[in-house]
This record gives structure tokens, sequence and C-alpha cells, in this order.
């Protein structure tokens, strides 16, 4: 069984440009290289999960997602920092009514145990909102919110009442490897 580290996507690993329909528009979030390679170097797997509600909603097309997801993807493996894989729910309960994937539901969570032998509950939960860590209450794991210029107040409360928060991906993998040594 691997470790993986969830990551959020928009306002964690990238700016969030608020329904990015453009690769040309990704801005990677400094430090985020320096963390996803600290993970691998620990040989947790970094695997990124996001909510796509664009989609959905008329914003972009699931060709426009895809060339996205590989431009941020390419742009990960060109800092020596590849990602394992990427899930995205394109729904939007409006729209497409109730789904099983969209955060913080745990359809996606559960794929990516069963595609790649994944110990949920040894794994990092991690994202710029409360549906990003929520989930490591349901699996074990170690949940912590990294704010973003975005992330509701309310959320902050959440997390430093029922897990935890940090102020960069790089401390939030740190304390996520000292919460695996204990
Ligand atoms: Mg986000
Ligand atoms: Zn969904």
């Amino acid at each position: 069984m691997r470790r993986a580290a969830f990551l959020d996507r928009d306002g964690t690993l990238i700016e969030d440009a608020h329904y990015l329909a453009h690769p040309g528009k990704i801005r990677l979030v400094p430090g985020a290289t320096d963390a996803v390679r600290a993970l691998r170097d620990a040989g947790i797997a970094p695997i990124v999960v996001t909510n796509q509600s664009g989609i959905a909603l008329g914003h972009l097309d699931a060709a426009t997602y895809e060339v996205i997801r590989a431009s941020v993807e390419q742009r990960f493996a060109d800092a020596g920092a590849p990602l394992l894989a990427t899930y995205h729910c394109p729904h939007h309960p409006d729209v497409t009514g109730p789904c099983r994937c969209r955060k913080p539901g745990l359809g996606m969570y559960e794929q990516a145990v069963a595609d790649h032998a994944i110990d949920p509950a040894q794994s990092l939960f991690t994202g710029d909102r409360r549906r990003d860590v929520e989930p490591a209450l349901a699996f074990g794991g170690f949940g912590i919110l990294v704010p973003s210029p975005d992330t509701p107040e309310e959320d902050i409360a959440w997390a430093e009442r029922e897990a935890a928060a940090a102020s960069s991906l790089e401390e939030a993998v740190a304390r996520y490897l000292a919460w695996l040594a204990m």
C-alpha cells in the first residue's frame, strides 16, 4: 500500500484563476513544485483532486480542461516534481445534480485509492478549502488547510478547530511527514 498526498489544484498548486480556461493563464503557486518534490523524496505519491464545475457551467469544455490538466502536469514534471495522477469532478449540483465525486464527496479519493493501491489512513489531504481537508476525517488521514487569498474565514476557523492549518504547502508537507514519523 502506498501513501498519497491528495492535493487540490486551484489556489493550492496553481493560482486560482476562477474557471481557468486557457493554459497560458496557468501560474504555479510559489513553492508548490518544491513541496511536491519533498513528497516524492519521502516516497509519497502526489495526486491532484480538483472540482471543475466550470465544465458543467459551460465556462470550459472537456477538451480544454484536458489541455490544461496536461499542461499543469508538464509544468510539475519539468520542475522534477511529477504528479502521479489527476482526478476531476466536472459536475455542478445545480446543472448536473448530485454526484459522488464533487469534494467534499469521497468519490475521487476512492477511485484513486483503488487505481493506485493507496492507504488513505496514511495519506495527506490538503488544499485551500474545508472541502479539501474534510475527507481526512472520513479516512483517518492527515488533513491540513493551506489558505489562499480566496479562503473563507469560516474554513480557516473550521480547520483550526477540527484539523490543522499551515501558511504554505511546504509547511503542510513538513507537518504531514512529521505526523507520519510519530
Ligand atoms: Mg482550491
Ligand atoms: Zn462529480
